[in-house]
């Protein structure tokens, strides 16, 4: 008998310890659904930094880009559900539902809500030796020479193809436009020439505008961006309700313990509160999300009113993927 409970009592212990371990027990991974050095990747990279102070664990970032950001975002879906692999994705989370008619998961069923990390403007941007040098010259232009220029896009439904479908029909022209697995790879095919213009997040387009890479036409947000002041926005420009700010969040998969689930909330609102993390985004033109919206429920609650205001205008644009 005592031999028999012996060898039960170790067959038992891996269970109980695997039910009992506290989190996090190894590194938590970030998947970022968008290509390295990317906008995206770098709210998750300083997020990464900040969030391992209070996890007291390595934080890794891994990017797994393509389709707009739901490649990574279906892996994020799909896997264990134990804390330790959690999904950095911005809008394309809400808008996804209506431009992919065989979305392999359910952004309202199939992860647990962390919170909202960061808002994110864009700037509309031209390569050096695209001819127009302000927003007025870049409509005429764009309008009259259309069937020959091209711009980026990180993927359908990434910010990137928003905001360029949106300034297409705002300015009732059409121009073609080129997909890359995130506006990391597309921001250096502008730089080599390749394509002609692209709106991107300040995170990746500020260093670049600084050092006068690229021309800047503009910023999509309301107000002007503190770390860009002397470049207007679209709206002062004469667009009157363009606008465009991308807003991210950190999602687990569906299932994650509750315990797990509050201890990345926790790190995620002790990250907003570490100037180390809100300097870098602001440098970078960004800024924390607002206290309510890093709460499970803020963000559930804003990513079901970002689907139902996205779902009629994807609809009425006739946009989707099979
Ligand atoms: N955030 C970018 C976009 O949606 C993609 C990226 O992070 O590379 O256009």
């Amino acid at each position: 008998m005592k031999r028999l409970l012996a060898i039960l009592s170790v067959a038992l212990f891996p269970a109980i310890a695997q039910a009992g371990e506290a989190f996090p027990s190894r590194p938590v991974t970030i998947v970022v659904p968008f290509a390295a050095g990317g906008p995206t990747d770098t709210v998750a990279r300083n997020l990464a930094v900040a969030m391992a102070k209070t996890l007291k664990q390595q934080v890794i970032v891994e990017n797994v880009g393509g389709a707009g950001g739901t490649i990574g975002a279906n892996k994020v879906a799909k896997a264990r559900p134990d804390g330790h692999t959690v999904l950095l994705y911005h809008i394309g989370m809400s808008t996804a539902p209506a431009l992919y008619r065989k979305l392999p998961f359910n952004p309202l069923t199939d992860f647990a809500y962390i919170g909202e990390v960061a808002d994110v403007p864009m700037t509309l941007i031209g390569k050096k030796a695209f001819p127009p040098n302000n927003f007025k010259d870049f409509v005429a232009y764009v309008k009259q020479n259309s069937k020959k220029l091209n711009y980026g896009n990180a993927g359908l439904g990434a910010a990137s193809h928003l905001c360029g479908l949106l300034l297409m029909s705002t300015l009732e022209t059409s121009v073609q436009t080129v997909p890359f697995q995130g506006t990391a790879p597309a921001i250096a095919a502008l730089l080599g020439g390749e394509i002609d213009f692209m709106c991107d997040q300040t995170t990746n387009t500020t260093g670049q505008i600084q050092a006068g890479a690229v021309k800047v036409y503009g910023v999509t947000s309301a107000k002007r961006v503190a770390s860009l002041p002397n470049v207007p926005t679209l709206q002062e420009q004469g667009l009157k309700n363009f606008e465009v700010n991308v807003w991210h969040a950190l999602y687990a998969p569906k299932g994650t313990p509750k315990a797990a689930a509050d201890a990345l909330n926790a790190a995620l609102r002790a990250a907003m509160a570490d100037s180390a993390y809100t300097n870098a985004l602001n440098k970078l033109g960004a800024s924390a999300a607002t206290a309510e919206r890093q709460t499970p429920d803020g963000l559930q609650q804003h990513l079901k009113s970002e689907i139902d205001r996205w779902g009629p205008i994807i609809k009425k644009a006739g946009v989707y993927a099979d």
